[in-house]
């Protein structure tokens, strides 16, 4: 059975942290059963954007100088490392906007901006046969993914398993969204991914989550938990869990199950520590999806519309040209190229959109929203 384990932590304060992370370790058999002495770690932060930690869009620093901390306790190495959604040149404003380069170089850890790639060929993949990951991800003993605990407009839900999307370095991510442009796909290539790196744990940052239009551009929402485990797609079903979610109702939890890699079923996880029920709570934004708009649909109505939906529902980026800087990292992070140059902001030739909501991630200035139609929006009240 997998285990997940939940402990709470009400904030920030690094000694409050430092003793929630070791005893979410400690519930699931300690760091030493994962991490070897002499052993390389590669830890996995997400970065996503250069946002300061208060944003809740990045892994927290002290959820990270905590790791580190008990990865040098069990007499491993920890290396921090990170290819963020943002084009490459600005990795090193993110790493000091997200204080996350700090934390890991006061505690002694490398941090390595990921650029060269290893092939990865796996006739098994369900959506490209051959993945060009991280040289220092794959070269690690043990890689641990450290997400933050987020809403996503295009996945719904981004833990433990998305947060590997940044072990592709550069250009390849946008092209990999590009061969797999639907939600559905998408959670194959993640599964891929996931299958290809093999990390051996998660530890989650949801002290302060994110909550509506996740992952950069929602609000910070208190969680008040740190999960631990072994099992990704365990620990990525019991965060969707508490938000709100049915843990299958998330592609990539939902795909990755169902190719055996873990449990996403809630009565086959065992969760140590604070039980489920004290930390769920009801009232949590979830994500613009389409999908999550029709579970407010009645079963008869739903039948029709699902089929409907496409052409009745639209949920769809819009820019704010008084926002808008004309900074042009949306045009390059578009994978359809589906923005073009305006007069005053960027404008999107809808046919092109896949709605993954790139651009709304890489917009620092929050100048990418949503734009719902009537239906939509009533939905949605
Ligand atoms: S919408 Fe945002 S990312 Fe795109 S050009 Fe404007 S400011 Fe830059
Ligand atoms: S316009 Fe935005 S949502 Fe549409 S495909 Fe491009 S990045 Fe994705």
């Amino acid at each position: 059975m997998s285990i997940v384990s939940l402990v709470k932590c009400e904030d920030y304060g690094q000694k409050k942290v430092d003793e929630a992370v070791r005893q979410s370790l400690e519930l699931i058999g300690g760091l030493g059963s994962i991490v070897g002495r002499g052993q390389r770690a590669m830890l996995k932060v997400n970065i996503l954007n250069a946002d300061r930690p208060e944003k809740a869009v990045t892994t927290h620093p002290a959820l990270l100088r905590s790791v580190i901390r008990c990865v040098k306790e069990v007499g491993g190495e920890a290396v921090v490392g990170e290819a963020s959604g943002i084009v490459y040149k600005d990795m090193e404003r993110a790493w000091r906007a997200s204080r996350l380069k700090e934390a890991a170089q006061e505690e002694g850890a490398d941090v390595i901006n990921f650029q060269k790639v290893l092939k990865v060929e796996n006739p098994k993949n369900k959506m490209v046969p051959t993945l060009h990951i991280a040289k220092e991800v794959l070269s690690s003993d043990v890689v641990i993914s450290l997400p933050k605990l987020k809403t996503h407009n295009f996945t719904l839900f981004t833990g433990a398993i998305k947060n590997l999307y940044g072990c592709i370095p550069g250009f390849r991510k946008k092209e990999l969204h590009r061969l797999a442009p639907r939600p559905e796909e998408f959670a194959k290539l993640m599964v891929d991914i996931l299958c290809a790196i093999k990390p051996k744990l998660a530890v989650m940052d949801g002290i302060v989550g994110m909550e509506g239009d996740g992952p950069a551009a929602g609000s910070p929402r208190q969680v008040g938990v740190i999960l631990a485990s072994k099992d990704l797609v365990a620990l990525d079903a019991i965060a969707s869990y508490i938000i709100g979610y049915d843990p299958l109702d998330i592609d990539i939890t939902r795909v990755a199950a169902e190719r055996g890699v873990g449990t996403a079923n809630i009565d086959k996880i065992e969760v140590r520590g604070t039980p489920l029920d004290e930390v769920k709570i009801d009232d949590y934004e979830l994500a613009s999806s389409i999908n999550v708009l029709l579970k407010k649909v009645p079963g008869p109505i739903l039948f029709i519309l699902k089929y409907l939906a496409p052409l009745l529902l639209k949920v769809e980026p819009q820019v704010d040209p008084l926002k808008c800087t004309e900074c042009g990292a949306c045009l390059e992070h578009c994978p359809t190229g589906a923005m073009n140059t305006g007069s005053d902001c960027p404008v999107i030739a809808r046919k092109k959109c896949i709605k993954c909501f790139c651009c709304q991630e890489v917009c620092l200035e929050r100048a990418v929203g949503i734009r719902y139609n009537w239906l939509a929006r009533k939905l949605k009240m």
